[in-house]
């Protein structure tokens, strides 16, 4: 934790330096001794310091400056840090004048130039100080804070990119906590910088304005460049599926990278509660069972690139190339594809609008909490809208959930419903759908069709979280693996029609069970035809695939 500090400023570069020796020596070790020639110079680096979430627990000014003297210097620097101690330091002849700056500036005490010996005439002051400042300092938080607007979509991307990458961080919204002191400091203190939003606020005193996930990710270390250029196993989605290939692979000795887009956890971790993953009687949240796979995965070694995405593949003899969104290639032997699905869009007026200021597809996890008091509506009846609606409740007034036939029976896990039914804020609208959101700059009704008496109902909402399904997005894949009508892969047994291998095939085996029609082209999870779309069975697929994958390999 970052020392409190004790920044003195004197214009008398002598006297400067020996009362931050005396400074030091007695207080060194629980404070960070600075100091400033300048009161100008001292304002600047107290400006930095606000920036930079440092703590300043005593002020000490020379009387005498040119340009400021030292009761003006202490009264602008209290704007910037209004809980510090403030003294001064003045010559015999100043006497008069200190004392009446106590009373009219606010001053805490002053000191009489020389103050030999210091342990008479300097700490037991100083201590009196200190010790009254500890009685009411709380250590202000060290990581990342990010400063923002709730309705901002940009804002928004960066919280859920840093809720989901597991970055602890602190959530400013500059407009809701305008009249906080604290918040007003810091604004003051970036000056101009302050209408750059979103900014991130690094411990170590350097920011981001306008920033994206991207550049945050650069900042924070995440790794999007591969370390090699050639993989035995190259895995494209970071989802359960994934990880789970990537755990099996690389612990069995495979030279393992992952490359995914988000986050790790892909789907799942977006859920508020896995409840029937084997093992986890209490259930888990998506985000614990995504941070413990990625750790499990490190261990054995597993390189994990992410946010990076695949964006091309290419063939040359048995060497599968992949190609990345910032345009560098790893190639790999085996590759398998475990992408997942991605929401599907609701076609409606106003959506695309309100994206991100109010109207978010799928769990918004780090929107739950904003969502207090509110009237939040869950557009959706399959279990991934039960958990959201169940989460959402706990903070939300009232909890609406639309949906389009008469009941959940037919799309919703009975557990899920029962939750649902207890639950007293939470209500279900049926035979509903969204016909079109409202709002300038954020959400604030929306209109609802009936299809029982065809009539259109408009209603105050201040947040939507649609989960109406989803479908994978392999477009990127089209000239190379056989896919269904919606874009699904095509593996294994789905491959051979009539008897008959696929066209192009060449090999004199089947392909094998989670194998495309590129031999060592593998497909896993959700993203597979016909896969059971379930934490479990992505988890179960992409582990058995590494078995395939160790067969493939023995042929190379
Ligand atoms: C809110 C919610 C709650 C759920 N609750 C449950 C539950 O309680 N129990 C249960 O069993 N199942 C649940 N599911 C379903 C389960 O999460 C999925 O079946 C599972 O996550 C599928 O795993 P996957 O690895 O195949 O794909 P995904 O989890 O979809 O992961 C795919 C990953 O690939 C990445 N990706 C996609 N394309 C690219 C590319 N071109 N380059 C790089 N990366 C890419 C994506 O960003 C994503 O992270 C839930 C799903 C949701 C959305």
């Amino acid at each position: 934790m970052a020392k409190p500090v004790l920044l003195s400023v004197d214009d008398d570069a002598d006297v400067l330096r020996s009362i931050e020796r005396d400074l030091r020596s007695q207080y060194g070790a629980a404070y960070r001794v600075m100091g400033s020639d300048s009161p100008e110079g001292a304002l600047d680096l107290l400006r930095q310091l606000k920036v930079r979430n440092d703590s300043v627990a005593l002020l000490l000014a020379d009387q005498r400056m040119p340009h400021m003297n030292g009761v003006e210097f202490l009264q602008e620097a209290t704007q910037i840090f209004p809980e510090a101690k403030r003294a001064l330091l003045t010559a015999y002849a100043d006497t008069n004048a200190a004392i009446s700056a106590i009373n009219e500036a606010n001053i805490n005490y002053f000191f009489l130039k020389p103050w030999d010996p210091p342990a008479d005439h300097l700490y037991p002051q100083l201590d009196d100080l200190l010790d009254d400042w500890q009685a009411s300092y709380r250590p202000t938080f060290e990581g990342i804070r990010l400063l923002g607007t709730r309705w901002s979509p940009r804002s928004y991307e960066l919280r859920d990119f840093l809720a989901r990458n597991h970055v602890p961080y602190q959530w400013i919204d500059v407009e809701l906590s305008a009249n906080d002191p604290e918040t007003k400091q810091l604004m003051d203190a970036l000056g101009p910088e302050a209408a750059s939003l979103p900014v991130v606020l690094f411990p170590d005193g350097t920011k981001l304005l306008e920033s994206i996930p991207a550049e945050v990710a650069q900042r924070i270390g995440l790794r999007t460049r591969a370390q090699t250029d050639f993989y035995d196993l190259a895995i494209v989605g970071g989802g359960p599926a994934g990880l789970a290939a990537a755990v099996y692979g690389a612990s069995e000795g495979l030279h393992t990278v992952i490359i995914e887009r988000e986050a790790p956890g892909g789907q799942a971790g977006m859920s508020s509660r896995i409840e029937n993953y084997l093992g986890f009687p209490n259930g888990l949240s998506g985000g614990d069972l995504a941070r413990r796979a990625m750790v499990q995965a490190q261990r054995f070694g597993v390189e994990i690139l992410s946010p990076q995405e695949a964006v091309g593949v290419r063939l040359e003899g048995p060497y599968r190339i992949i190609k990345m969104a910032d345009g560098s290639e790893i190639s790999c032997h085996a590759l398998m594809i475990a992408a997942g699905v991605q929401w599907r869009r609701l076609e409606a007026p106003g959506i695309d609008r309100l994206q991100g200021a109010g109207v978010y597809y799928g769990g918004g996890t780090s929107e739950a909490l904003s969502c207090k008091g509110e009237v939040v509506y869950v557009v959706g009846g399959a279990n991934s809208a039960g958990q959201a609606a169940i989460n959402f409740s706990k903070y939300a007034e009232r909890v609406v959930i639309l949906v389009r036939g008469e009941s959940l029976a037919s799309s919703m896990s009975q557990y899920l419903i029962d939750q649902v039914k207890e639950t007293p804020n939470i209500q279900l609208w049926t035979h509903a759908t969204v016909a079109e959101v409202h709002g300038d700059t954020h959400l604030e009704e929306v209109s609802v069709l009936c299809s029982d008496d065809g009539k259109t109902e408009r209603v105050p909402a201040n947040a939507m979280f649609i989960f109406i399904g989803a479908l994978p997005r392999t477009k990127w894949l089209e000239d190379v693996v056989e896919r269904d009508e919606h874009g699904f892969i095509l593996t294994g047994p789905d491959l051979i029609r009539d008897g008959q291998r696929t066209k192009g095939w060449t090999l004199d085996r089947d392909p094998f069970l989670l194998e495309t029609n590129v031999p060592g082209l593998f497909a896993v999870g959700d993203v597979r035809h016909g896969s059971v779309k379930r934490v479990a069975s992505g988890v179960g697929e992409g582990s058995v695939a590494v078995q395939f994958i160790h067969q493939y390999l023995s042929k190379v």
